[in-house]
């Protein structure tokens, strides 16, 4: 028999989980989470979104004081770099948020199992304790938000110190003398620019003929030329085929990707970030007969449950944009659908924002999409240069992108490479929600100097007249 009833019991307390589980409290259902790794916030918090801009703000100042203070007339000497401090100030960040979600289920009444869970049978959740010992609760409802974990490349085996994945990439307890990353997608080019900011000669080596796949083209051009100035290294349509771990550090065979000669490349440290695949081990799932498609993620109806009544699931590990954001929309609407409200997530309009410096960002559809699909449109540009702010600031590279429906005007799609990119490109998010046009951002009065009066400058160049270039 099982001890304790739930309306609602949650495997997993990411992002998707913890806001899931907080809302289905707050809509009155009796809710347990159940998290195995000891502290709550997912991957994002703890070895994810969170200590990774720790690290990249960290590293930035650092390349301030260290390159671009003596611009401002302000002369360092002596600056000298203390990777503890550093890691210490990382892990504290993400203690304080880790503990606030702890905060905010008590506030919710809302029970935190600690273990690892797995689903015997529909309505019941079997936890490993992490104390030792089991527990089973009873559940109306089970939902899986178990996340994802890195994607492993045949022939490079990790082991966290010499071949890391992002997780031992945000703790190296040494400065690397030589970074080799693999893939130049977003863990590539964010943790590519902590250890190249802190000193370590970065080369990112991509399987594909360009860097940041899915996002805008010309913005991805662009962003490779500006990290390039910054010191990263690309070696794209390349391929690694196998590594060797030596006592004086890796050395990796690499391949054209179409083919061709042998070459090898020898690193201090590497880093497999290849992409992430969804995680569902140890759930019980293939026994339960939920679906799953050929790339493992767990398939949802539009209430996200799962081909299992009373099963549901959300965030990475299934399909969709693996981003923190998503997930917690996810969770949202699963616990008001749930409730019975007719919310839903607007796959469409999920931003995404690499927070190198400058930060890249782009929503909607990319101008490569916009052609396969043969929409007629219209762009509009206005480059960082020749915004005020950015002047004053120092922080001139990037440009705006606007992307708009030739003959409605209605906004596509807008990318952006430059500045706060992340959160200026939030406007365009809201606007495109409400169907907005082009002029609508245009005609909406933004403060002088701000870097979103580049989005504005932007969206009047869509229909030619752009002010200030
Ligand atoms: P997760 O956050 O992966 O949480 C799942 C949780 O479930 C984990 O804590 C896991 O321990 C637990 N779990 C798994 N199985 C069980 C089980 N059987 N029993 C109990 N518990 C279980 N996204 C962004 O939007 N912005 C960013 O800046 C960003 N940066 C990132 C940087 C890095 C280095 C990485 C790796 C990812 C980053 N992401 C970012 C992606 C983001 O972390 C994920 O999209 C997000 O965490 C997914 O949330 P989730 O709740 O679905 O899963
Ligand atoms: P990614 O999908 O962003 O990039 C992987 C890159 O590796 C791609 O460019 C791909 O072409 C390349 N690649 C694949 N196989 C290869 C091979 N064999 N050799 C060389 N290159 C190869 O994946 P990621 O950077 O590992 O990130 C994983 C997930 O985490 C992403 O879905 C991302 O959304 C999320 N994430 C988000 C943020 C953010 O929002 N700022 C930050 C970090 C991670």
């Amino acid at each position: 028999m099982s001890d304790k009833q739930y309306d609602l019991v949650v495997i997993g307390g990411g992002p998707g989980g913890y806001v899931a589980a907080i809302r289905a409290a707050q809509l009155g259902m009796k809710t347990a989470c159940v998290e195995g790794r000891g502290a709550l916030g997912g991957t994002c918090l703890n070895v994810g979104c969170i200590p990774s801009k720790a690290l990249l703000q960290s590293s930035e100042k650092f390349a301030d004081a260290s390159k671009h203070f003596a611009e401002h007339g302000i002369q360092v000497e002596g600056l000298k770099l203390d990777l503890a401090a550093m890691m210490s100030r990382k892990d504290k960040v993400v203690k304080g948020l880790t503990d606030g979600i702890e905060f905010l289920f008590k506030k919710n009444k809302i029970d935190y199992v600690k273990g690892w869970g797995s689903i015997p049978a529909v309505g019941s959740v079997k936890v490993k304790l992490d104390d030792g010992g089991e527990e089973t609760l009873s559940a109306k409802k089970i939902l899986i938000a178990t996340g994802s974990e890195s994607t492993p490349l045949p022939g490079v085996a990790t082991d966290e110190k010499q071949i890391v994945t992002s997780t031992g990439a945000l703790a190296l307890d040494k400065l690397p003398g030589s970074l080799v990353v693999i893939g130049a997608g977003v863990i590539g080019l964010e943790m590519g620019s902590v250890w190249s900011r802190l000193g370590a000669e970065v080369t990112v080596v991509e399987f594909l003929d360009r860097i940041l796949p899915g996002m805008d083209g010309e913005i991805g051009k662009q962003t490779q030329r500006v990290l390039g100035k910054q010191g990263l290294n690309f070696k794209l349509g390349t391929k690694v085929t196998g590594a060797k771990n030596g006592k004086d550090g890796v050395t990796l065979t690499l391949e054209p990707a179409k083919g061709g000669d042998v070459e090898e490349l020898k690193a201090d440290v590497v880093l497999v970030a290849i992409g992430r695949r969804p995680f569902t081990e140890g759930l019980g799932l293939k026994e339960l007969g939920v679906a799953m498609n050929n790339r493992g993620f767990i398939e949802v109806d539009g209430n996200f449950q799962t081909s299992v009544e009373g099963i549901y699931a959300i965030g990475d590990c299934i399909p969709g944009p693996m981003l923190a954001h998503k997930a917690e929309e996810d969770g949202v609407v699963a616990a008001e659908r749930m409730a019975g409200q007719k919310s839903h997530v607007d796959y469409n309009l999920v931003p995404g924002v690499v927070y190198t410096w400058p930060e890249v960002a782009g929503v909607g559809k990319t101008e490569e999409q916009l052609k396969e699909a043969g929409v007629d449109y219209k762009v509009g540009k206005f480059p960082f240069m020749a915004n005020s702010r950015a002047r004053a600031v120092g922080d001139t590279d990037g440009v705006v992108k606007v992307l708009a429906d030739k003959r409605t005007d209605k906004v596509l799609g807008v990318h952006i490479l430059g500045p706060l990119a992340g959160d200026i490109l939030a406007e365009c998010v809201a606007v495109m929600e409400f169907g907005g046009t082009a002029e609508d951002i245009a005609r909406t009065c933004h403060s002088h100097p701000s870097m979103g009066e580049s989005v504005k400058e932007a969206a009047m160049a869509a229909d030619g007249r752009a002010i200030h270039i």
